[in-house]
């Protein structure tokens, strides 16, 4: 069989411990067989941002920014235990933190649906994709104890000196106050990177907030996602069939759990924070769940919502049988595949990428998995498959 050839390279962010070793398997038996595979590789394991001082990272970052797209696995962020285990000189920042910091994106988690594994709110037939705005409020906020009665004001001092002051509170006793803020050009580019996102995956888009309650504040992002949609995303909607939605966040949340799911859910800061959690347990498990960065330029970079799985990596240090999901790495594949083809004009590569994701879910759906999922599947006698056995098993489909 002739292979697959590629025009423009696909930044690789290699990464740590057990994903690491499944990205290895994923390439040599699912991609490379097919693909002439031409990837800008960066190896951004712990081992080696050490050893760079993080440049690494940021250089992957600079390279997505060129090619615009990257695949990236799951990597080491350094606490106080990887500092002494790793030998590091410093405790280097959360790649995804610098990257995020560099392309200025907005984060959409999405599940995998197959059949076997259920969610556990069962009118969900399709998946809800999260988009969560990270930047701002309450995780930049400032806050005091009051300790005893006295007053409580915002006060604004423009550049030339000028005070505007709002009363928070007339305290005449102890309390708490919390003073928190966004900025308009953060919120536009994720108003920016929602429409976008919804527009290439003709996904009908949410945005939720209480704006009734929060008449400034919440009502800024209910108006920058009105204006933006209106001037520049309105009738690339209505071409391509799909709806923005606007409602109320409890409003929302209601419809949500009577909803088949197949939309995109915005969220912000604080309600991604919890509702991705629930939405992501609620649809079975976090080895199912995918992960793309996309910027308001237009870069996007994929990976799996989980981390480097590190309680199975020792375990395959020490000899034993690992039964870890590759699924979501897969996918993170997948996803960086069909966005590179689509923008090179490459067919062939986007149907590889679907082929990929229908061996995979079809193996699942035959009964052949790896031990997460053989916990909670609703399919009867699961054969379980090691982590080789399992990637194994797709390629024999694919
Ligand atoms: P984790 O790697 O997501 O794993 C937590 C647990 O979830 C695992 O021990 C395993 O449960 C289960 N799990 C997760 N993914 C799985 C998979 N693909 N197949 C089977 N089971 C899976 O989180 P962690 O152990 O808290 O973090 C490990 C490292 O990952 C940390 O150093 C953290 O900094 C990093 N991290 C990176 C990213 C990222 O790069 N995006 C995200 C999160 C965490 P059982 O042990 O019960 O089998
Ligand atoms: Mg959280």
């Amino acid at each position: 069989m002739e292979k697959i050839k590629m025009t423009t390279p696909l930044v690789e962010m290699d990464g740590d411990e057990m994903t690491r070793i499944l990205w290895k398997m994923i390439k040599e038996d699912l991609l490379e067989p097919y693909i002439d595979l031409k990837t800008e590789y960066y190896d951004l394991g712990l081992e080696h941002r050490n050893e760079t001082n993080d440049q690494v990272t940021i250089d992957s970052a600079m390279a997505t920014k060129k090619y615009k797209v990257a695949v990236k696995c799951a990597t080491i962020t350094p606490n106080a235990a990887r500092m002494s285990e790793y030998n590091l000189k410093e405790m280097w920042k959360s790649p995804n933190g610098t990257i995020r910091a560099i392309l200025d994106g907005t984060v959409f988690r999405a599940p995998i649906v197959v059949k076997g594994i259920e969610p556990c709110v069962k009118n969900w037939k399709k998946p809800i994709t999260i988009a969560r705005h990270a930047y701002g409020d309450v995780y930049k906020g400032s806050e005091m104890k009051i300790p005893g009665p006295g007053k409580v004001e915002l006060v604004y001092t423009a550049e030339d000196g000028t005070q505007t002051k709002e009363l928070v509170h007339e305290f005449d006793g102890p309390g708490i106050v919390q003073g928190m803020h966004n900025l308009n050009k953060s919120i536009e580019s994720f108003a920016r990177s929602c429409f976008s996102y919804a527009l290439d995956t003709k996904q009908d888009l949410w945005f939720a907030t209480k704006d009734t309650i929060s008449k400034k504040y919440d009502h800024t992002f209910k108006d920058i996602f009105q204006e933006i949609y209106d001037k520049e995303f309105d009738e690339k909607f209505k071409a391509a069939g799909i709806e923005y939605f606007y409602t109320l966040i409890d409003d929302a949340v209601a419809r949500v759990m009577k909803s088949e799911g197949g939309y995109i859910w915005a969220c912000k800061n604080y309600d991604g924070d919890v509702m991705s959690d629930m939405v992501s347990s609620a649809f079975g498990s976090l080895a199912m769940m995918t992960s793309v960065l996309v910027s308001p330029e237009g870069y996007y970079e994929y990976e799996a919502a989980h981390g480097t799985v590190q309680r199975h990596y020792y375990k395959h240090l020490k000899g034993e049988e690992t039964s870890t999901n590759s699924v979501a790495t897969i996918f993170a594949w997948t996803g960086a595949l069909r966005k590179r083809g689509e923008l090179d004009g490459n067919k062939e590569l986007m149907e590889f990428a679907d082929r990929l994701e229908k061996a995979t879910i079809d193996t699942i759906e035959a009964g052949e998995m790896t031990k997460d999922l053989a916990l909670i599947t609703t399919i009867e006698n699961p054969t379980v498959l090691n982590s080789e056995g399992f990637i194994k098993a797709i390629a024999k489909r694919l």
